[in-house]
């Protein structure tokens, strides 16, 4: 039996194929879940229709979440189309360039508030509404997607591991907060995986070869190892498990000298 079979999911973030977000949705679907996949605006639209349209049922939605008018609609959206939610994707991060390339001590205070705005507070933002739909379900789980710079400085992360320790904080208030609900918040700490949102972090290549000589599995982690982590979170399996951040690096972040 799927495991997600009758489940709802609400995916944010896939942009394109090499998505993490479209990964996690593919293995969900798979595994029997009926997926609610969103955009950012106008230019990915027709991106994510057509990967959604290979999901038998997905449904397409737009969403911005720094928008608090575009959140509410999504969810009521959701509730409408789909009648309830079971569990929530969330893979959405954001700096800008500038703060990407130049020394972490240069950031500016805007650039500080969107990046912590698009990438950490908006896993609150998402989770503040997905709760009481979850919560009418009898619970549900949300995931959330970080990476280890948030403990260990990674040249050019800057700004970008800053928000993944606020989000990885998130994860545990927002686990105290809606475990008694029967809701579970997790995230998985990917290792490097060549997409558009690592595309602009310089040095990228770098990054993916020290993990190929240095982690103890050899290799850089590929889309669907983080897909089966995700579904391992989100479906049954893992229904002892809040308040995680799950590594999924080929054991790199263990390794010192
Ligand atoms: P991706 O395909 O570029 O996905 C990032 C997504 O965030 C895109 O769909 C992007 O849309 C979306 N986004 C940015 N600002 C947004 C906003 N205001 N509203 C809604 N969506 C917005 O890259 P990815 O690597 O799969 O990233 C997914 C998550 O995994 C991110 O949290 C990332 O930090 C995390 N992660 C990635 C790696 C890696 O090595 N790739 C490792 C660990 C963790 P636009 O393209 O329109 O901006």
């Amino acid at each position: 039996m799927p495991v997600l079979s009758g489940k709802v999911g609400l995916i944010v973030g896939v942009a394109n194929k090499r998505s993490i977000a479209w990964a996690i949705a593919q293995a969900a679907a798979a595994e029997g879940a009926r997926l609610v996949l969103t955009y950012q605006g106008e230019r990915l639209e027709e991106n994510v229709r057509e990967l959604a349209a290979t999901l038998e049922g997905a449904v397409v939605l737009p969403c911005d979440v720094t928008d608090d008018a575009q959140v509410d609609a999504l969810f009521a959206a959701v509730e409408e189309q789909c009648g309830g939610l079971d569990f929530l994707v969330h893979a959405v991060a954001f700096a800008q360039r500038d703060d990407l390339t130049r020394p972490f001590v240069e950031t500016s205070r805007d650039g500080f508030r969107v990046a912590l705005d698009v990438s950490a507070y908006s896993l609150v933002a998402l989770s503040r509404r997905a709760a009481p739909i979850m919560e009418r379900r009898g619970g549900g789980s949300i995931l959330t997607l970080s990476y280890l710079g948030s403990q260990r400085v990674f040249t050019n992360y800057n700004v970008m591991g800053v928000a993944k320790a606020a989000l990885e904080a998130c994860v545990r208030y927002l686990a105290s907060d809606l475990g008694p609900k029967g809701i579970r918040v997790n995230a998985i700490s990917a290792g490097p995986i060549k997409t558009l949102a690592a595309a602009g972090i310089s040095g990228f290549s770098a990054i993916l070869q020290t993990y190929r000589d240095r982690a103890p599995l050899r290799k850089t982690v590929e889309l669907q190892e983080v897909a089966d982590a995700a579904i391992f979170l989100l479906g049954p399996a893992g229904r002892g498990v809040t308040a995680e951040v799950l590594l999924v690096d080929g054991g790199f972040h263990a390794m010192g000298i």
